[in-house]
């Protein structure tokens, strides 16, 4: 079979599935089996794939079509320009999150600041404020050991492993206190019973431990309204990453110890960071 017959019939059995971006995704998994990008599928269209490759390549087009994520079955996923390695046990980075890291990224003398990355998961938002950052000292938190070590990959990957450090724990805890310049999380903010009415291909796949933010959505808000004074240096920053409706109750959430609170929109308009400076 040749490349653009591969696609077709793989498009085709996508969307028959439901899948809303068939031909997208289709395009993805056989750039990942061949070990080539976009362009060469298109220049290659007539070229006959290689029997293993055929295989390889109908077999992970049928588990996508059973609502695994493209990320995880390519194994990447792209943030900040940055290709991240994912796997089942982290969240897949989003382009909603990269919101978060351009807002820290344009604050004014950044100098080269101590950051911690609460719930890092994949390690996205650490290691690509390390990455832009040159001299940025960040601490990258997560409960999961397997997310840890995701975390850990993705900082050598780019070649800013020497300025992270990684800490398995639940939020603050010993390793973690101290004096930092910023403290940025985009923690697990989805309310317990939203999460079944999720895109199936988030409920069933995506780890629900990053996407479980308690009966209101807001139990990680609340410790670390409460934890982050303690971490931050006075004036240092707190930038939140939160779910849709949620950014009014967390600047409340924020009121008794920050100064300058302010919200960000995402491109779709929707305020998705909150961001503050501590007290005294
Ligand atoms: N910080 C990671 C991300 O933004 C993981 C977030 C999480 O697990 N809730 O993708």
């Amino acid at each position: 079979m040749v490349i653009r017959a591969a696609l077709d019939e793989a498009a085709r059995c996508l969307k028959e599935k439901g899948n809303s971006t068939p031909r997208l995704d289709a395009a993805v998994l056989l750039c990942h089996v061949l070990g080539k990008d976009r362009g060469y599928l298109i220049t290659h269209d007539q070229e006959r794939l290689a029997p293993a490759a055929e295989t390889k390549y109908r077999e992970i087009v049928a588990k996508r079509a059973e609502g695994m994520p493209a990320a995880y079955l390519t194994g990447e996923k792209e943030f900040m320009s940055l290709s991240f390695a994912v796997n089942e046990h982290v969240l897949i980075p989003r382009s909603d999150t990269e919101t978060l890291v351009e807002a820290i990224l344009e604050e004014n003398e950044l100098g080269t600041p101590r950051i911690a990355d609460l719930c890092c998961g994949s390690g996205c938002i650490g290691v690509s404020l390390a990455y832009y950052i040159p001299g940025a000292l960040v601490t990258m938190v997560d409960v999961s050991e397997d997310a840890v070590e995701v975390a850990q990959q993705n900082a050598v990957r780019h070649g800013v492993g020497a300025r992270c450090r990684f800490v398995c724990a639940d939020l603050l805890c010993e390793q973690v206190a101290g004096e930092f310049d910023i403290v940025v999380s985009n923690p697990p903010y989805i309310e317990t019973a939203e999460i079944a009415a999720l895109e199936r291909d988030v409920a069933e796949y995506e780890p629900r431990l990053a996407l479980d933010g308690g009966a209101d959505g807001l139990v990680f808000y609340r410790r670390l309204a409460q934890l982050a004074p303690a971490m931050l240096r006075p004036g240092g920053l707190l930038a939140l990453e939160v779910g849709h409706k949620q950014a009014g109750a967390v600047m409340e959430l924020l009121a008794a110890d920050f100064h300058d609170r302010e919200t960000v929109c995402d491109l779709a308009g929707i305020r998705r960071v909150v961001m503050g400076r501590k007290n005294g």
